[in-house]
């Protein structure tokens, strides 16, 4: 009985197995044919930068495919802390993050999800790109013409999982503020607040973005909307304590509506992958960029002033990603 059992099952295996290497070979032809790896780039909302960095790199990337076989996707997500988590997931191969959720991640610091999960010590460095000052705009009617102005305000705090969540949250604690503070503390998405505070539905908006961005041009035109300062001696302190922010000045005139400069402080933005991506998908990356970089500089205006050298280094602070150094040593860069 136990012997007829074991022989049923013998050859039920075989028959599986047999009928599995079938299916294999049947679906390797076919893999052979098309034999594409493909990868997703983390970006944040349509109306701001990260999805022309991702929509920028990839259209470079693809262009290069059939000598590569690399395909890339860049969608839309959350922002900062969520495209490191999935990044941290296997989710994502590569994502757009600013430098002071780089920074907290490969730590485990700051942010409650970082904390949560410990040090993410595969997160890796590709390169930064463009600046990010921590913008606040609030509607001319809302008595706010300093940032200290936003208590007892309707305020838009973003979603959580973004980098502007986080990094309010972050000047919040500082300042004593929870979001009782606030007569109301929304949770929008970065490209639903335009709309918003032009509706009167909230009276500040917050965003940490490169400029120009489509959504503060959008509230600076459309309603009369106006850009506050961010200074004094909570932000002097924030700057000093920490490598990740620095002083930032959005250029008077950029917008309708603030003809002078505004002083806040800002973050970078950054280009970051796992050690678990090979090293020869981040190089075809990173070559695609660099190979084309006239071309990247012109896809948008924040991309203007970039240089390779600030590139490899400011905002960074996860080990560069092997494949990344490899074009780096390659082109004599270090
Ligand atoms: N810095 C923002 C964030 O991390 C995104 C800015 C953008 O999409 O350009 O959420």
């Amino acid at each position: 009985m136990s012997l007829n059992r074991k022989s049923m099952k013998n050859k039920l295996a075989t028959a599986l197995f047999s009928s599995s290497v079938a299916l294999a070979a049947s679906f390797s032809g076919s893999v052979a044919a098309a034999d594409n790896t493909f990868v997703t780039i983390g970006t944040g909302g349509q109306t701001g930068v990260y999805y022309v960095v991702g929509q920028s790199i990839c259209r470079l990337v693809n262009r290069g495919t059939k000598d590569h076989n690399i395909k890339c996707t860049a969608p839309s997500t959350g922002g900062s802390v969520t495209n490191i988590n999935a990044i941290r997931k296997g989710e994502q191969d590569m994502g757009v993050a600013q430098s002071d959720w780089q920074f907290h991640a490969t730590k485990g610091t700051k942010h409650a999800t970082f904390k949560t999960q410990g040090a993410f010590t595969d997160l890796r460095a590709v390169f930064s790109v463009h600046g990010e000052p921590f913008t606040v705009v609030a509607r001319a009617d809302s008595n706010v013409s300093h940032y200290n102005d936003m208590v007892g305000k309707r305020v838009n705090l973003n979603n959580p999982g973004s980098g502007t969540r986080g990094t309010i949250e972050v000047l919040m604690g500082e300042k004593g503020w929870t979001k009782d503070s606030f007569k109301l503390a929304a949770e929008l998405k970065a490209a639903e607040q335009a709309q918003a505070l032009c509706d009167n539905k909230i009276d500040v908006m917050i965003y940490t973005v490169g400029h120009p961005s489509g959504a503060i041009k959008e509230a600076s035109a459309s309603c009369n909307a106006k850009i506050i300062p961010v200074t004094g001696p909570i932000i002097d302190k924030l700057i000093a304590e920490n490598p990740f922010y620095s002083e930032a000045t959005i250029p008077g005139g950029m917008y309708a509506g603030t003809d002078e400069d505004i002083k806040t402080f800002g973050v970078r933005a950054t280009f970051v992958s796992s050690a678990t991506v090979p090293a020869d998908t981040i190089y075809h990356v990173v070559k695609a960029v660099f190979d084309n970089f006239d071309r990247f500089k012109r896809l948008h205006p924040a991309f203007a002033n970039l240089t390779p050298q600030d590139m490899m280094v400011k905002g960074l602070s996860a080990p560069l990603h092997e494949g990344a150094v490899r074009y780096y040593k390659e082109k004599g860069w270090m």
